[in-house]
Protein backbone atom coordinates (compact mmCIF):
# COMPACT_ATOMS: atom_id res chain seq x y z
CA UNK A 1 0.00 0.00 0.00
CA UNK A 2 1.48 3.05 -0.54
CA UNK A 3 -1.21 6.20 -0.66
CA UNK A 4 -4.01 4.86 2.34
CA UNK A 5 -2.12 4.48 5.37
CA UNK A 6 -2.94 7.75 6.60
CA UNK A 7 -6.97 7.12 5.77
CA UNK A 8 -6.91 3.99 7.12
CA UNK A 9 -5.63 5.49 10.69
CA UNK A 10 -8.06 7.88 10.18
CA UNK A 11 -11.37 5.07 9.53
CA UNK A 12 -9.75 3.40 12.54
CA UNK A 13 -9.61 5.87 15.01
CA UNK A 14 -13.84 6.47 14.99
CA UNK A 15 -14.11 2.93 16.05
CA UNK A 16 -13.13 3.61 19.73
CA UNK A 17 -15.98 4.97 21.97
CA UNK A 18 -15.26 7.47 23.21
CA UNK A 19 -12.76 8.96 21.12
CA UNK A 20 -10.55 10.89 22.74
CA UNK A 21 -7.84 13.14 21.05
CA UNK A 22 -5.11 11.02 22.11
CA UNK A 23 -6.27 8.06 20.85
CA UNK A 24 -7.06 9.09 17.56
CA UNK A 25 -4.03 10.57 17.10
CA UNK A 26 -2.64 7.56 17.98
CA UNK A 27 -4.26 5.47 15.11
CA UNK A 28 -3.26 7.78 12.87
CA UNK A 29 0.48 7.74 14.19
CA UNK A 30 0.70 4.35 14.50
CA UNK A 31 -1.48 3.66 11.07
CA UNK A 32 1.87 5.34 9.39
CA UNK A 33 4.48 4.48 12.10
CA UNK A 34 6.12 1.84 10.15
CA UNK A 35 6.79 4.07 7.20
CA UNK A 36 9.03 6.21 9.08
CA UNK A 37 11.97 3.10 8.36
CA UNK A 38 12.24 5.31 5.04
CA UNK A 39 13.87 7.75 6.78
CA UNK A 40 16.72 5.21 7.32
CA UNK A 41 16.05 3.39 3.86
CA UNK A 42 16.52 6.74 1.88
CA UNK A 43 18.92 8.56 4.46
CA UNK A 44 21.35 5.67 6.05
CA UNK A 45 21.22 2.58 4.10
CA UNK A 46 20.81 4.32 0.16
CA UNK A 47 18.11 1.84 -0.74
CA UNK A 48 20.08 -0.97 0.01
CA UNK A 49 17.11 -2.98 0.59
CA UNK A 50 13.61 -3.40 0.55
CA UNK A 51 12.42 -1.10 3.14
CA UNK A 52 9.66 -3.65 4.28
CA UNK A 53 13.05 -5.82 5.93
CA UNK A 54 13.03 -3.13 8.43
CA UNK A 55 11.84 -4.67 11.79
CA UNK A 56 9.18 -1.85 11.94
CA UNK A 57 7.86 -3.57 9.32
CA UNK A 58 8.09 -7.14 10.34
CA UNK A 59 5.02 -8.52 12.57
CA UNK A 60 7.52 -11.13 14.57
CA UNK A 61 9.40 -7.25 15.76
CA UNK A 62 5.47 -5.95 16.63
CA UNK A 63 4.41 -9.17 18.48
CA UNK A 64 7.94 -8.76 20.91
CA UNK A 65 7.24 -5.27 21.52
CA UNK A 66 3.94 -5.56 22.10
CA UNK A 67 4.95 -8.72 24.76
CA UNK A 68 7.53 -5.24 26.15
CA UNK A 69 5.15 -2.41 25.56
CA UNK A 70 1.72 -4.77 27.57
CA UNK A 71 2.83 -5.11 30.70
CA UNK A 72 4.23 -1.54 31.10
CA UNK A 73 1.35 -0.02 29.44
CA UNK A 74 -1.48 -1.75 31.62
CA UNK A 75 0.00 0.36 34.33
CA UNK A 76 -0.82 3.54 32.68
CA UNK A 77 -3.73 6.06 33.39
CA UNK A 78 -6.76 6.76 30.69
CA UNK A 79 -6.33 7.78 27.73
CA UNK A 80 -2.62 6.85 27.87
CA UNK A 81 -3.27 3.10 28.43
CA UNK A 82 -5.82 2.64 25.51
CA UNK A 83 -4.21 5.02 23.08
CA UNK A 84 -0.92 2.70 23.86
CA UNK A 85 -3.05 -0.35 22.30
CA UNK A 86 -4.48 1.24 19.55
CA UNK A 87 -0.89 2.71 18.36
CA UNK A 88 -0.07 -1.01 18.57
CA UNK A 89 -3.25 -1.81 16.78
CA UNK A 90 -2.98 0.27 13.68
CA UNK A 91 0.98 -0.14 13.52
CA UNK A 92 -0.52 -4.18 13.16
CA UNK A 93 -3.26 -2.84 10.36
CA UNK A 94 -0.53 -1.12 8.53
CA UNK A 95 1.59 -4.43 8.60
CA UNK A 96 -1.80 -6.32 6.84
CA UNK A 97 -2.27 -2.97 4.37
CA UNK A 98 1.02 -3.80 3.37
CA UNK A 99 0.35 -7.35 2.61
CA UNK A 100 -1.76 -6.85 -0.17
CA UNK A 101 0.87 -6.25 -2.65
CA UNK A 102 3.95 -4.52 -0.39
CA UNK A 103 5.81 -7.87 0.68
CA UNK A 104 5.82 -8.68 4.66
CA UNK A 105 8.20 -10.90 6.01
CA UNK A 106 5.23 -12.35 8.18
CA UNK A 107 7.50 -15.51 9.18
CA UNK A 108 10.50 -13.52 11.05
CA UNK A 109 12.50 -14.04 12.86
CA UNK A 110 12.51 -17.46 11.67
CA UNK A 111 12.46 -16.57 7.66
CA UNK A 112 13.29 -13.76 5.91
CA UNK A 113 10.85 -14.44 2.82
CA UNK A 114 8.46 -12.02 1.85
CA UNK A 115 4.75 -12.70 1.74
CA UNK A 116 2.07 -10.80 -0.38
CA UNK A 117 -1.39 -11.29 -1.24
CA UNK A 118 -0.65 -10.05 -4.70
CA UNK A 119 2.36 -9.17 -6.82
CA UNK A 120 2.21 -6.05 -8.84
CA UNK A 121 4.05 -6.50 -12.28
CA UNK A 122 6.45 -3.57 -13.23
CA UNK A 123 3.95 -2.91 -16.42
CA UNK A 124 5.12 1.01 -16.17
CA UNK A 125 8.20 2.92 -16.14
CA UNK A 126 7.97 3.93 -12.32
CA UNK A 127 6.87 1.07 -10.24
CA UNK A 128 4.40 3.78 -8.46
CA UNK A 129 2.84 3.95 -12.06
CA UNK A 130 2.59 0.40 -12.10
CA UNK A 131 0.65 0.66 -8.76
CA UNK A 132 -1.70 2.88 -9.90
CA UNK A 133 -2.30 0.62 -12.89
CA UNK A 134 -2.67 -2.54 -10.33
CA UNK A 135 -5.99 -3.25 -9.64
CA UNK A 136 -5.09 -3.13 -5.59
CA UNK A 137 -4.99 0.38 -5.85
CA UNK A 138 -8.73 0.71 -6.46
CA UNK A 139 -9.28 -0.11 -2.59
CA UNK A 140 -6.37 2.76 -1.76
CA UNK A 141 -8.90 4.53 -3.34
CA UNK A 142 -11.46 3.27 -1.49
CA UNK A 143 -10.06 4.00 1.91
CA UNK A 144 -9.72 7.78 0.98
CA UNK A 145 -13.09 7.55 -0.03
CA UNK A 146 -14.26 6.11 2.93
CA UNK A 147 -11.87 8.16 5.10
CA UNK A 148 -13.46 11.75 3.13
CA UNK A 149 -17.29 11.05 3.66
CA UNK A 150 -16.14 10.36 7.33
CA UNK A 151 -14.59 13.45 7.79
CA UNK A 152 -17.20 15.41 5.68
CA UNK A 153 -20.05 13.54 7.93
CA UNK A 154 -18.42 15.13 10.73
CA UNK A 155 -17.82 18.50 10.13
CA UNK A 156 -21.55 18.71 8.85
CA UNK A 157 -22.27 16.94 12.29
ZN1 LIG B 1 4.60 0.25 5.09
Amino acid sequence: MITAHLPSGYILAHAPRPAAPLIFWACILGAVFPDIDLLFFYLVDDRAFHHHRYWVHAPGFWLMALAVITPLALRLPYPLKPAVFWFMGAWFMHLCLDSIVGSIMWLWPVSDQFFQFATVQPTHSHFVLSFMAHWSFALEIAIWLAAAIMYLKRRRA
